[in-house]
């Protein structure tokens, strides 16, 4: 039926007259579609949406997403990819900030709806910015696992390290339940499961509410703890690489506690053995 036709009948129809469906347009620049919403706590969900067939990103990288504004600009924040550079989809896991201008909206949207995504990703917890090594250790705090549920799924991990440690600490049990779920579904996932084997190993902690092991990860590396857990001597610059992302007060600490053990910060100009990202600005 031609497009005015429709118009016409939508004005003057009685209700109960059949009216063609409004063709999905297209609104924003850059747009793309949710295809899921997970709401994981009141505090943290997920989602994916379509990948344009051009974007192309490394795992570990970050983004720029969002809404459009109130104010009709694009109101954008930063956010890693979650899911690994392989997937048809990209996915990412998102705080639910109260008053927060992007997420206080993010939070309500629907499969179907549209979110703006820039086609530039960047960032340093790449595998390019570390030097070849025999231990990766991915340390997350919160959001902060977003860039290591990219990296845990994606082979050159496996292909490049004998082992690989990813620490998790979130205030409560709840908080740990994304990351917990996906490791879990790892091992028999049909595309890298075989990979994964033993090598991946898991180390949640939390920091405000009971749970088998509790205690920020900086307390634990520095009391020697986290190594008594997983029977390892330490970290030296020869056999370990690290990743961190969180806040900018435990990527401080954690900087400071890998250099003590030796090792240097990398970028992607200059590799080195540990590399950190900010999970969010304070
Ligand atoms: C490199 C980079 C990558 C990021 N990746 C992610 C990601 O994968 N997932 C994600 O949820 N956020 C991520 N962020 C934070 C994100 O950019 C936004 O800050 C967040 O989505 C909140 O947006 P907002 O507009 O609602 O509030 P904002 O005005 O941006 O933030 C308000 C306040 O909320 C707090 N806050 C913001 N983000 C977080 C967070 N993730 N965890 C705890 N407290 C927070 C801070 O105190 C901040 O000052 C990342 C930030 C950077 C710099």
């Amino acid at each position: 039926m031609p497009f005015d036709k429709v118009m016409t009948q939508t004005m003057t129809d009685t209700p109960d007259t059949p009216v063609a469906p409004t063709p999905k347009v297209k609104t924003l620049p850059n747009s793309q579609t949710v295809t899921e919403v997970t709401h994981w706590t009141d505090r943290l969900f997920s989602f994916r949406v379509t990948r344009p067939a051009s974007f192309r990103f490394r795992s570990g990288e970050f983004v720029m997403i969002g809404l459009m504004g109130d104010n009709g600009k694009p109101l954008l924040r930063a956010y890693s990819i979650a899911s690994p550079s392989w997937d048809d989809e990209l996915e990412f896991y998102s705080i639910k900030v109260p008053d927060g201008p992007l997420t206080s909206k993010l939070q309500h949207m629907k499969v179907g709806d549209e979110i703006i995504l820039r086609p530039k990703p960047v960032g340093t917890l790449v595998h390019d910015a570390l030097l070849p090594g025999k231990r990766l250790w991915f340390f997350a705090t919160g959001t902060g696992i977003a860039p290591f549920a990219s990296l845990i799924r994606e082979p050159q991990t496996y292909d490049d390290y004998e082992t690989i440690i990813l620490t998790h600490t979130c205030r409560h049990v709840e908080d740990l339940e994304y990351g917990r779920k996906l490791v879990e579904s790892l091992r028999d996932d049909p595309l890298i499961g075989e990979m994964v084997g033993d090598k991946l190993v898991y180390y949640p902690t939390t920091t405000q509410e009971d749970s088998p092991k509790m205690g920020r990860v900086t307390d634990l590396l520095r009391d020697g703890t986290l190594f008594k857990d997983l029977g390892i001597d330490g970290i030296t610059r020869e056999t370990d690489r690290a990743m961190v992302c969180g806040s900018i007060g435990l990527n401080k600490d954690l900087m400071e506690i890998l250099e003590g053990f030796g090792l240097r910060e990398g970028a992607n100009s200059e590799p080195m053995e540990y590399v950190v990202e900010k999970a969010f600005v304070d």
